[in-house]
């Protein structure tokens, strides 16, 4: 094999988590050689066929700061509003959102600068600015591939497609980004489908693209100034109810293109009832008529999918033969929470972490490896677990708003601050968290919704944007925020642990506060519930102890060093008063006289 054909680093796949891990090893390790391999045709590429369009925090610093690309997200794609909640006051009453609706509203622009994405705009773009980067791009499909044991040449055979070239390419790293193609999955048997891997999640998705819709009718009588100080439109909207929920999702400003669809539960709407285009369309224009009415003045309906299983997830993610499997290729669960470029985010980055250790042949990397592997893959599985018993609550505005509030105070107090300090690349912050599972409590807390359903219960309506629902002006989604004012971007510079520790002590507080109201005192006293207190008690504490020993470790560190360096460089300030010359000629001899005089 000629070594034109010899690379660092092949990717199977041309999608969004290829072409993020193309850029981010290009702009992380200089003169590395990398090639990505995809099918498709430069205009199937732009096209709107891909899903995956609402951003969120990790994914949006993802793509801001390390992959450089906030300028572009912002000249390029709609801003995002946050991720906004509706759940029918009355079912088969649905005419208006204003009137209709119980509404979970995020009141101000988010803190982190969030984006709706077009994914044909996106992929387009990424790969073109990929190519003019380096990456070398074979425009065909992946028809066979081995891996070499240990650190033994991969190689990957080509089949060029629309007019691109047959190839037989040879590599080192070798990194399934193809997506539900799962390369390495059905070669290694690697994916998983079983209902208990799944956490019993059994959902179907469709959807449509909309274009020329009329934004005015998803407002009818006009934006809520009273509770928002935001555009509502540009929100991830959820239309909740039994057994689905549906997304809608501005992804062109010009165009007024809009995708709208569900994740339903197979067991209460199987997937003949929602699987074609008229199907879903009649779903929603019963369920949510005051959506529907939106989808009805578009112009056109770009396209309808459905996916019958979009749910998998695999047993490894980096191996020591030095494949690698990121994205779709590796996991999916359900895009209630806009997961899914986030979870590409902390993949593409251990990768390329991995990568990095291997080529300069430091001596840990295989320890890396192993629990770069066992963290990805045990995120996969918080990421399924976050839907667990989802089937039971999408419809019950009360339960479903206390569990999203829950999940947003472990989003951004846990996983935000990970990703901001980037803790997922420390062995031992990836072991502590391996070790230290949380799904048995929120299991338990699914099974205090699923009790309180059951009993005809009402807790109210918690709210996760506000600040006077839990205690003392806390309101979760701005847990992360000190961190950023900070800067502390240094890898594991931030104090995870007091944010931990901050969340498991607020879990408390949040766990009686719904026991009281589900259930009354005997909630509150049940030893059930005190068993569970206790845990989060002795967690609470203990995590605190880790906090006070970074503090310690990190005691003579700034919080940010080029700040601090400014801040050094600063103390002989005395102000810059004196102007250069720009008129090109010498300044005349009086006015040098009187700049002397003044300055004697
Ligand atoms: C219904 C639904 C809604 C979602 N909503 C969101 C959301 O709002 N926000 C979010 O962050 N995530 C969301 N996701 C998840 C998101 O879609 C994925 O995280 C993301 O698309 C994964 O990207 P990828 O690059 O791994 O896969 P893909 O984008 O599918 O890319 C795989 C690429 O591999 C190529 N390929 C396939 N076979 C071969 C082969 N043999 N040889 C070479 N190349 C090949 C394909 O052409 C393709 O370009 C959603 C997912 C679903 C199912």
């Amino acid at each position: 094999m000629s070594s034109e054909h010899h690379f660092d680093v092949v990717i199977m796949g041309g999608g969004i988590g290829g072409n993020m891990q193309a850029r981010h090893l290009l702009r992380t390790i200089p003169g590395i050689k990398v090639a990505v391999i995809d099918p498709r045709s430069d205009e199937r590429i732009a096209s709107v066929h891909k899903i995956g369009e609402s951003t969120v925090e990790i994914a949006a610093i993802f793509m801001s700061q390390e992959l450089g690309l906030v300028d572009y997200l912002l000249e390029n794609h709609p801003p995002k509003c946050g991720l906004a909640f509706h759940w029918a006051k009355e079912a088969g009453q649905t005419d208006t959102l204003a009137d209709d609706y119980f509404s979970i509203w995020p009141p101000r622009f988010p803190k982190v600068m969030t984006w709706q994405i077009h994914r044909g705009t996106f992929e387009r773009d990424l790969t073109a600015m990929n190519r003019a980067d380096g990456v070398h791009w074979f425009m065909g499909k992946v028809k066979a591939f081995e891996v070499g044991a240990g650190d033994l040449p991969n190689t990957v055979r080509v089949k060029g497609t629309h007019g691109g070239e047959d190839a037989e390419l040879s590599c080192d790293h070798l990194v399934d980004a193809a997506g539900r193609a799962w390369l390495t999955g059905k070669k290694f048997d690697n994916i998983r489908q079983d209902a208990e891997s799944l956490y019993g999640l059994n959902t179907g998705a469709a959807w449509v693209r909309v274009k020329g819709v009329d934004p005015e009718l998803f407002q009818e009588g006009g934006a809520d100034g009273e509770r928002v100080a935001t555009s509502q439109f540009y929100a991830t909207n959820h239309w909740m109810g039994e057994g689905h929920w549906l997304w809608q999702i501005p992804i062109c400003t010009e165009t007024h293109t809009v995708s709208v669809g569900g994740m339903f539960h197979h067991d209460i709407i199987p997937g003949a009832q929602v699987g074609r285009k008229e199907k879903l369309l009649d779903f929603i224009k019963a369920n949510h008529h005051a959506l529907w009415k939106m989808i009805d003045s578009a112009d056109e309906v770009v396209d309808f999918i459905y996916w019958k299983k979009p749910t998998h997830l695999c047993k490894k993610m980096f191996s020591s033969d030095n494949w690698y499997a990121i994205g779709d290729a590796a996991y999916f669960g359900d895009a209630f929470y806009s997961l899914g470029i986030s979870t590409v985010a902390i993949a593409v980055t251990s990768t390329t972490e991995l990568i990095r250790a291997k080529m300069a042949d430091e001596p840990d990397v295989e320890t890396k490896r192993e629990w770069y592997d066992k963290f990805n893959v045990y995120f996969g599985e918080t990421a399924l677990h976050l839907y667990r018993d989802h089937d039971k609550h999408t419809g019950h505005a009360s339960a479903m708003s206390w569990r999203i509030y829950l999940e947003y105070m472990w989003w951004f107090g846990m996983w935000v601050p990970m990703f901001i300090g980037r803790w997922h690349l420390d062995v031992e912050m990836c072991q502590a968290i391996v070790g230290n599972c949380e799904k048995p409590y929120l299991k338990s807390f699914y099974d205090d919704l699923t009790r309180m359903i059951e009993q005809g219960g009402n807790a109210g309506l918690m709210d996760p944007y506000r600040a006077d629902q839990l205690i003392g002006g806390y309101h979760p989604t701005t847990e992360h925020v000190h961190f950023l004012e900070d800067a502390e971007f240094a890898p594991g510079r931030l104090d995870l642990y007091a944010s931990l520790s901050k969340t498991y002590m607020l879990n408390i507080v949040f766990l009686l506060k719904f026991q009281w109201r589900a259930f009354g005192l005997l909630g509150v006293l049940s030893p059930r519930t005190l068993r569970r207190v206790a845990h989060l008690l002795r967690l609470g504490i203990w995590i605190k102890m880790g906090s006070w020993r970074h503090k310690f470790r990190q005691r003579k560190l700034p919080a940010n060093a080029k700040f601090a360096k400014q801040a050094m460089e600063f103390q002989g300030y005395a102000g810059t008063a004196e102007l250069q010359d720009w008129s090109g000629k010498e300044p005349p001899e009086g006015a040098k006289k009187a700049d002397a005089d003044a300055a004697a």
